[in-house]
């Protein structure tokens, strides 16, 4: 046996936790990687399989899925860099190339020393604050070349320093992000001497019909990125049966530009509770889940702490506030695969599987997690609930433009003075966004209005834009997730395409031809061009192969890619075909 007795106890004692032991698959990969030095080999994943009663193959399977488990040995220290667009824009090529030229290594390698392993990755969610090294667990934002050396030498002696980074944010609403400057806002008696669970307590006077019909009036949509009503998704589920139902939270945000329910979760957990909490007394659920992404484990530490403050306060458990109303929380970390933020891989990356999507239907509200009615609903949407439910729907649809309602948490990066998160009501205008945001460093050349998944906008396509989910797609793009990446007049369109390739190849999950097939073709396209050993067949064939893949595929990630690429290529085709000459 190689995993220590109380490493095998803890690992009996998460899988009790969950309705189905395989659940405690990914988190006993962790705590097995996180005991034995940063990787687990065959013996380990065979061990950790044993405890759980699963086939080998299938840990196996599992722990090769995800980006996060290594099956090699790494070095004491991990550095991975996050190299996609905004890092990009912000200068993460130029600290690449200073840390492989101060570490003597190239990305992918370990010193001689064994001290540090330097690797590139794609997202770490830290688009405002980046450059960003990830060191084993932990962020370093905000880098320069100076600093990374600074950070080198602590790691040297022995020491992680506990640096914070100098993230910029500004709240027009004051309900997302209202507790933010408060650093003693994570704190349930902070939280609550500001109104915090009151709509919770208002809630268990409620049926849960009432609950559905006032978040159903509101008219709340979906922030996670398709803006789909959430009433509505709650009416989707069955109203009969007695199998459980299961509210999960999609915390799993990894797309480039992407950076917002981050700040809720760190900033305000309680707030994420309390929304969680409301939504599974509507649909009837005993049980929720907060899907993580596995880089925020430090987040996922602060979750837990909260939940065991509302659990202590009786906020949560199976009696709630003395109510007779019962929910329970776990908060479980996912390992590094963008793909589980599509709500059917979510289900199976919860259930100790590889992320891959479901073929829909049945759809989640009938057959979801364990084959049971769920609902899936992101961080910012459900830290709406709590205002809804208190001050009522009205209040809720007072801010915003119609059809287009409440707050929401815009996400800048890129080349404007201050990138950081800014909340405003929906509607609010790009120009005013920019403007709070420091405006833009040069001048505006393209912008990207709802992270990497969007079709890019000219300067003059994006003049007078309205932020909201109807003027984006007149204005022929999407709001998406809110993630504003700007880019000025030197930034290089074709490049920025390729990196967003690189990103959107990495993380296809293979399962079908057009998107895992297309996605590196596409790339060894780009590839090609920007090396300058492209041609005009090749830019063809990059428009020819995103029309064909626009909609062939079994989740959005074969639009995730395709419809920004056409749009780039389109909009900026000058730039790709003064590549080939
Ligand atoms: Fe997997 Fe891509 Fe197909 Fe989605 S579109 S199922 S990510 S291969």
């Amino acid at each position: 046996m190689i995993l220590a007795p109380e490493l095998r106890a803890q690992i009996e004692e998460i899988a009790g936790r969950y309705p189905d032991r395989r659940s405690a698959l990914l988190p006993a990969l962790h705590l097995a990687q996180r005991s034995l030095g940063g990787c687990v080999q065959a013996d380990g994943v065979a061990e950790v399989a044993s405890i759980l009663g699963l086939p080998l193959a299938a840990a196996f399977g599992v722990q090769s899925y995800y980006t996060m488990f290594n099956r090699q040995p790494i070095g004491r220290y991990h550095l991975q860099l996050d190299v996609n667009v905004p890092a990009m824009l912000a200068g993460a090529d130029a600290l690449l190339a200073h840390l492989e030229q101060v570490l003597g290594i190239r990305a992918g390698q370990t010193t001689p020393d064994g001290l540090f392993t330097l690797s590139t990755v794609q997202d770490l969610g830290s688009c405002g604050t980046c450059p960003v090294l990830q060191v084993n667990d932990r962020y370093y934002e905000n880098l320069t070349p100076a600093r990374a050396d600074e950070l080198l030498t602590h790691l040297r002696r022995g020491q992680m320093p506990d640096w914070q980074p100098e993230a910029a944010w500004g709240s027009s609403c004051n309900i997302l992000l209202r507790r933010r400057g408060n650093p003693k806002a994570r704190e349930l008696a902070e939280y609550r001497k500001t109104g915090g669970y009151q709509a919770l307590e208002k809630a268990l006077g409620m049926t849960p019909e009432a609950l559905v019909a006032e978040v159903k009036a509101a008219a709340l949509r979906g922030r996670g990125g398709a803006g789909f009503p959430a009433g509505m998704k709650w009416g989707f589920l069955p109203k009969e049966g007695n199998r459980p139902v299961y509210m999960i939270c999609n915390a799993d945000e990894g797309e480039p530009g992407t950076f917002k329910d981050r700040q809720i979760m760190e900033f305000d957990p309680h707030l994420l509770l309390e929304g969680l909490t409301i939504a599974g007394l509507a649909v009837g659920s005993r049980l929720g889940f907060i899907y993580i992404r596995g880089e925020f484990a430090w987040i996922a530490e602060i979750l837990e702490r909260a939940a065991e403050q509302a659990r202590q306060a009786k906020l949560l458990g199976n009696d709630i506030l003395g109510r007779g109303k019962e929910f329970e929380v776990l908060v479980h970390l996912g390992a590094g695969a963008y793909v589980c933020g599509e709500e059917t891989a979510l289900i199976e990356s919860l259930e100790g599987k590889r992320g891959c999507p479901r073929v829909k239907p049945p759809f989640p509200a009938s057959a979801g997690l364990y084959g049971c009615p769920t609902i899936v609903n992101n961080v910012e949407t459900l830290a709406c609930v709590p205002t809804i439910v208190q001050h009522g729907a009205e209040a809720f649809k007072k801010l915003g433009t119609p059809n287009n309602h409440g707050p929401k948490i815009f996400g800048i990066s890129g080349h404007v003075k201050r990138p950081g998160t800014y909340e405003h009501p929906l509607g609010t205008s790009l120009d005013a966004l920019l403007a709070e945001a420091g405006g833009v460093q040069g001048k505006l050349k393209a912008i990207i209005v709802g992270g990497l998944s969007v079709p890019i906008l000219t300067a003059a396509e994006a003049a007078g834009l309205k932020m909201d989910y109807d003027s984006c797609l007149k204005a022929g793009t999407m709001l998406g997730s809110g993630g504003v990446i700007v880019m000025n007049e030197t930034t290089s369109i074709p490049a920025v395409a390729l990196r967003a390739m690189e990103f959107y190849a990495h993380e296809s999950c293979g399962q079908c031809a057009p998107c895992s097939r297309g996605s590196h073709t596409v790339l060894a396209l780009l590839r090609r061009l920007v090396a300058g050993r492209g041609s005009q067949a090749d830019i063809e064939a990059v428009l020819h192969l995103c029309k064909r893949i626009k909609g062939s595929t079994l989740c959005p990630t074969g639009d995730a890619f395709s419809v920004p690429i056409e749009a780039m290529v389109r909009k900026f085709r000058p730039e790709f075909e003064a590549l080939v000459r």
